[in-house]
């Protein structure tokens, strides 16, 4: 499948490593504990999650509840499929609704464009009517790479000259939509961390804008990520969370990771679904999240 296909660099240092764990043994003991531990925190699983999983193991080996090394990979993966799956409170993202506005929010480079990009195409081919905001006004090729982006799956974009105003560009967008009836908006925002405004400021004034219109709006608010920084999305989703309510998250660049364990880290520490994950820079190389399929990529 392509979630394996996306995978594969983690699927080669993660479920070889397993399989070289159990492979021969009989019996689990304190080495094979210790081996597969520094394999969850390789695959940056966690620390957190990692010491859960393997507390948890130990204290049924103890009780002799586990023994052998293929019980333990079974257990392993209920586990694995817990800590990456959100207990139900958060509403599942059904995009067939009429007039959805999603903010995508992330910083620059994590792949933001490309999943709006990505996206639009995939709910063009549902049936559902798109149209993109180009509210990242602050880079002019984001600019333009939306509006390629709006060309490929004819669906209009709402856009301004570069240096507009975000929030401006995202408040017309929003009318527009209303206005034609359109079933998904994709709103882009800027990225950039380090200029004289304040990015969370300004995230937070498009989101009032917004909410100004609609007093439901915006529907979803996703943080992007790269999973190839590893430990570092997470320090960003936190960061991000504080200033600007997340509803889910995008896990961009899978496929150039061994350490693809970061999906469960980002779950654990933030408490949100992942939305979709990127596996490739091409338009089908995104997937809707499943937690037991990532996880059968993972060990399968
Ligand atoms: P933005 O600044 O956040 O809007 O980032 P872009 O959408 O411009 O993407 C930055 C780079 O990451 C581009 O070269 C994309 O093709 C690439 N990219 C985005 N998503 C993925 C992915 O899932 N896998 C890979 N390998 N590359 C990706």
């Amino acid at each position: 499948s392509r979630m394996k296909q996306g995978l594969a660099k983690t699927r080669g240092s993660f479920t070889e490593g397993l399989a070289r764990l159990v492979a021969g043994k009989k019996q689990i003991d304190d080495e094979l504990l210790e081996e597969l531990e520094t394999l969850l925190i390789t695959a940056d699983v966690g620390v957190e999650v990692t010491t859960e999983i393997i507390d948890a193991i130990t204290e049924r080996v103890k009780r002799r509840d586990l023994d052998d090394p293929e019980a333990l990979v079974r257990a392993l993966r209920g586990y694995l499929v817990e800590a990456v799956s959100v207990p139900g409170e958060i509403p599942e993202w059904r995009p067939g609704e009429d007039n959805r506005v999603v903010l995508v929010v992330g910083v620059n480079g994590v792949g933001k464009t490309t999943t709006i990009g990505k996206l639009a195409a995939r709910y063009q081919q549902e049936g559902l009517s798109v149209m993109l905001a180009a509210g990242d006004t602050f880079r002019a090729a984001a600019v333009e790479q939306l509006q390629q982006w709006g060309q490929r799956c004819d669906c209009p974009v709402v856009a301004q000259d570069s240096g507009a105003d975000s929030a401006s560009v995202i408040h017309d967008a929003v009318q527009a939509a209303a206005s034609r009836g359109t079933d998904v908006l994709l709103a882009d925002t800027a990225g950039r961390l380090h200029t004289k405004t304040n990015l969370m400021e300004e995230l937070t004034k498009v989101r009032r804008v917004v909410n100004r219109l609609d007093g439901d709006a915006p529907h979803e608010t996703w943080l992007v990520v790269d999973a190839t920084t590893g430990q570092n999305a997470v320090a960003q989703a936190e960061k991000f969370n504080e200033s600007v309510p997340l509803t889910g998250l995008v896990v961009t660049k899978l496929d150039g990771t061994a350490k693809g364990g970061i999906a469960v880290s980002l779950v654990r520490r933030l408490g949100l679904p992942i939305r979709y994950i990127g596996v490739g820079e091409g338009l089908e190389d995104l997937r809707p999240f499943d937690p037991e399929a990532y996880v059968d990529a993972l060990l399968d």
